[in-house]
């Protein structure tokens, strides 16, 4: 897997990436669009000893539904979400898609939350869409 760079939208927080990445998803529950603002959040699952961040990041920490802790780290200029960490899962690192340059390696495998997708959400027919996260 080629190296993955991307940052924020003022720039100030910046990641580059080694390795590959373990798995690729848009997650259409109401935190992750709530959080992004957008109808949905398209996220890159990656060990964290791979991903280099550089600048500062504020978090943002809430309990999800199954008990599990997820936090938001976002740039303290702009608001831009660059990644997520879950307390269940420590070495990995949720990067946000879309603030990775390399487009052409964004390419999700899966629909997740599918049962609280927006209306106005089209899903890719060929690729599988649990109601909700599977495992
Ligand atoms: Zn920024
Ligand atoms: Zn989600």
């Amino acid at each position: 897997m080629p190296k993955l760079t991307g940052q924020c939208l003022c720039g100030d927080v910046t990641f580059a990436t080694e390795g590959d990445v373990a798995f690729q998803a848009n997650c259409h529950c109401s935190d992750c669009r709530q959080t992004t603002g957008a109808t949905f959040a398209t996220l890159l699952f990656m060990d964290q000893s791979d991903v280099e961040v550089s600048g500062d990041v504020t978090t943002f920490a809430h309990t999800v539904d199954s008990g599990n802790v997820l936090t938001k780290h976002f740039c303290p200029n702009c608001g831009s979400q660059v990644f997520g960490t879950s307390e269940s899962r420590p070495t990995l690192i949720a990067l946000r898609a879309g603030c990775i340059n390399e487009h052409e390696h964004v390419k999700p495998q899966i629909n997740v939350f599918a049962g609280s997708k927006m209306d106005c959400t089209l899903l890719d027919p060929d690729l599988p869409a649990p109601e909700r996260m599977p495992g």
